[in-house]
């Protein structure tokens, strides 16, 4: 052990006591030790004395060892105090760093078992002091808790008043929060105007006091802190808001989901007709078949179509092409700003094809070999493969993998609507265009209705 005492190692606390037996039994190791420094001081009048009135026997339980809990015998003495005014007669002793007055575990379990305390509370708590050797109640670790001191604060500048449920939907306590440092104050015992308006008298010097909208701490903070500024606090005032948007949304949840449209046989024949024109060109010239030139004959036609004045939902029918690739094409004055950039990176041969692969599903061309063949000859170059996998989910009855066919939900579009556009995606902010114009009424009245507001 290197010279080392393995008391010393093991029982450091129990450095300046005279050990006189360590016996292990089952889960359980008892060391009998007592105290050996020569005098004591008075905790009254901080007299030392050496003057011993009696000796007796305290047990402590201290962290475990290995596994097993200690239980150390601490013989102790009580001492006379010498001074003869000291309202103390007699004292018993406390060893440093071990005992403290009335503990009966060291000091050091004692530090272990608040911080599981603190971290956990009762439940989890005793769990988790039984995995430590050192098994206490709940109900202890929460005496624990109660008994510590609380943490000095100061006054705050700007206060939060907001109320907590001590037990839900029926007894409700109000929280003080320093808005400045974000650290809880004081608990208040209900959530009455009176007794706002009572700590707020005793504790002067608040300049503002954030709230939420109900009555009973408006006239609180007249009463107590008539000079402060009363504001409403941010997140009662979005989470109203959200609430009338939700409302509002659920009011139109019919109208999510984009329309289906079913296409005429007409229309399906003049869509493929359109679409091997814009890439018969393509397809003349497969030396030359490039890039840009697809983008330009397509810039073309998306442009002539528009002069027509069809929508970009109807020119994306007709020409076969994903909505998205209609939008880039109708927002560039010139072919030559979609060539430059990160758009060639496409997610899918098949993109371009799945608005006509759709059509023809709904009318009842499901076999892969038959589309196989029509969109290559308009211009398909991938592989039979690729077209199988994007047909198996519509096969099995289940939504097309294209994640766009899904309607939002309430939820989600009402976060789209309370969130900052800046923060929406391109593909959100046009979900929600379409559905703002599918809603001709889609700006609500603030309505009273639901509900106080708090
Ligand atoms: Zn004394």
């Amino acid at each position: 052990m290197n010279g080392l005492d393995a008391e010393e190692v093991l029982l450091p606390d129990l450095d300046d006591l005279e050990i006189a037996n360590i016996e292990i039994g089952g889960d359980t190791v008892t060391v009998s030790a007592c105290a050996r420094a020569p005098e004591a001081l008075c905790p009254a009048c901080g007299a030392r004395s050496r003057r011993v009135h009696s000796r007796y026997e305290r047990r402590l339980a201290d962290s475990a060892i290995g596994g097993r809990r200690v239980i150390v015998k601490l013989q102790v003495r009580r001492f006379r105090c010498p001074t003869t005014s000291c309202p103390r007669a007699t004292f018993v002793e406390q060893v440093a760093g071990l005992t403290f007055r009335h503990g009966r575990r060291s000091l050091r379990l004692h530090t272990i078992l608040q911080t599981v305390a603190l971290m956990l509370a009762g439940r989890a708590g005793a769990r988790l002091s039984d995995v430590l050797s050192s098994k206490v109640s709940r109900s202890t670790l929460l005496r624990l808790v109660r008994a510590m001191p609380d943490p000095q604060t100061t006054t705050p500048r700007v206060l939060g008043v907001d109320d907590f449920a001590l037990r839900k939907g029926h007894v409700y306590g109000t929280v003080l929060i320093n808005i400045e440092t974000r650290r809880p104050v004081d608990l208040l015992p209900d959530r009455e105007a009176a007794t706002l308006a009572r700590w707020l008298t005793e504790h002067p010097g608040v300049e503002v006091i954030c709230r939420d909208r109900a009555i009973g701490y408006a006239e609180g903070a007249r009463l107590g802190a008539p000079d402060a500024v009363q504001v409403a606090d941010r997140w009662h005032l979005f989470h109203n808001l959200t609430e009338a948007v939700e409302r509002c949304v659920t009011r139109h949840s019919t109208q999510l989901r984009e329309p289906a449209h079913i296409p005429t046989p007409e229309e399906s024949a003049a869509a493929l007709a359109e679409l091997e024109k814009i890439t018969a060109t393509a397809k003349a010239d497969r030396g030359a078949h490039r890039y840009a030139d697809r983008t330009r004959d397509r810039h073309d036609a998306v442009h002539a179509l528009l002069d027509q004045g069809l929508s970009r939902w109807e020119i994306s029918r007709r020409l076969g092409l994903a909505r998205g690739t209609v939008r880039r094409f109708a927002r560039a004055a010139a072919p030559e700003e979609l060539v430059a950039g990160k758009w060639q990176g496409r997610a899918s041969v098949l993109d371009d094809y799945k608005p006509y692969l759709h059509q023809r599903w709904q009318e009842g061309c499901t076999t892969a070999k038959t589309l196989f063949d029509e969109i290559k000859a308009a211009g398909y170059t991938g592989g039979l493969t690729v077209l199988r996998d994007y047909l198996r989910p519509l096969r099995s009855g289940a939504q097309p993998q294209d994640r766009s066919t899904r309607p939002p939900s309430v939820r989600d579009v009402t976060s789209w609507i309370t969130r900052h556009p800046d923060s929406l995606t391109p593909d959100k902010t046009l979900k929600l265009k379409g559905i703002l114009a599918r809603c001709p009424n889609s700006i609500p009245p603030l309505t009273t209705s639901g509900p106080s507001p708090r």
